[in-house]
């Protein structure tokens, strides 16, 4: 049933009992839709944005303040690979500082955030593709802190995160969200850290003070990914490889680009799609980030 429709029923009162089913059922939609959480891909970018307050990291504090407050959030960081699934099943995940040659006030940061063991268990248990690990190693890498600090400041929402499988390909992390969908439906915020185009080899360190600075094949493939995006054409953004020298540039190593096929993989049929913090920084790189969002934008 189409909101115009519904509207000439209300205008013209020619309500019978097939229009009343019809309504209960866009009611029951439209309950759905709110109560779905929205997905985020996030291009996390320096170390330096945990500690710093610039456009990039009050644009996420801002988003915090633009969505539904979460009932804990779920980080598939570019910074977790390991062999197999794992999913961290601590009470209070510790801020790993997985990084050199920055300043001392990074190193000192502690986000000290609950985790959530129940959660972990249902989130491994709703996975059937392959067993996921309950890890009480891992913690919050800077994938997830530097970004999630700024969003939930005061450090009361329970933060997890779930791993990538280096052993695995594209196809498999875009399948593998999809079975986390229904943490959507329980307030769950899912979050893919990682930068759409990263390519740390090619850094113009030069022009890290340059707003906006991206080389011709940066921006080339920035513009691609949101088009497809965009038009939920997933399949080269899956087969990247098959994208030519330029994603290949873009993508040099697959860490930092397949959260975004996590948070892709989520989307569902009536989600918009919007991007913020679409910018290049130091030629290489990108921060550009999406929005995966069942209410207007
Ligand atoms: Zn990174």
């Amino acid at each position: 049933m189409k909101r115009d429709q519904f509207i000439k029923i209300v205008i013209t009162g020619a309500v019978s009992m097939t229009t009343l089913a019809a309504f209960k059922n866009f009611t029951d939609e439209l309950k759905e839709q709110e109560d779905l959480m929205p997905v985020l891909f996030i291009g996390h970018g320096s170390p330096m944005n945990g500690i710093e307050d610039n456009e990039f990291s009050s644009r996420w504090t801002q988003m915090a303040k633009e969505i539904p407050v979460p009932s804990a959030v779920l980080v598939v960081s570019a910074h977790w690979f390991s062999r197999g699934t794992r999913i961290t099943a601590m009470d209070f995940p510790k801020t790993i500082h997985d990084f050199g040659g920055f300043p001392q006030a990074l190193f000192d940061v502690q986000y000290n955030v609950p985790g959530n063991p129940d959660l972990a268990k249902e989130t491994a248990s709703l996975i059937h593709s392959t067993q996921v690990e309950l890890d009480h190693d891992w913690g919050l890498d800077h994938g997830a802190w530097t970004v999630v600090r700024h969003m939930y400041p005061d450090a009361k929402i329970p933060v997890l995160q779930l791993s990538i499988d280096y052993t695995k390909g594209p196809q498999y992390h875009y399948d593998l969200a999809k079975e986390l969908y229904t943490l959507r439906k329980k307030g769950v915020l899912i979050i893919g850290s990682g930068n759409m185009v990263h390519n740390l080899r090619m850094v113009a360190w030069n022009k890290m003070d340059v707003p906006g600075y991206g080389y011709d094949w940066a921006l080339q493939m920035n513009d691609k990914f949101k088009d497809l995006i965009t038009a939920g054409d997933y399949k080269p953004l899956i087969n990247y490889e098959s994208l030519g020298r330029e994603a290949m540039l873009a993508i040099p190593t697959p860490e930092h680009y397949l959260p975004l096929l996590y948070a892709l993989g989520l989307r569902g049929n009536r989600d918009q799609v919007s991007f913020f913090n679409d910018k290049a920084v130091a030629g290489s790189l990108t921060m550009t980030s999406v929005l995966i969002n069942p209410y207007n934008n």
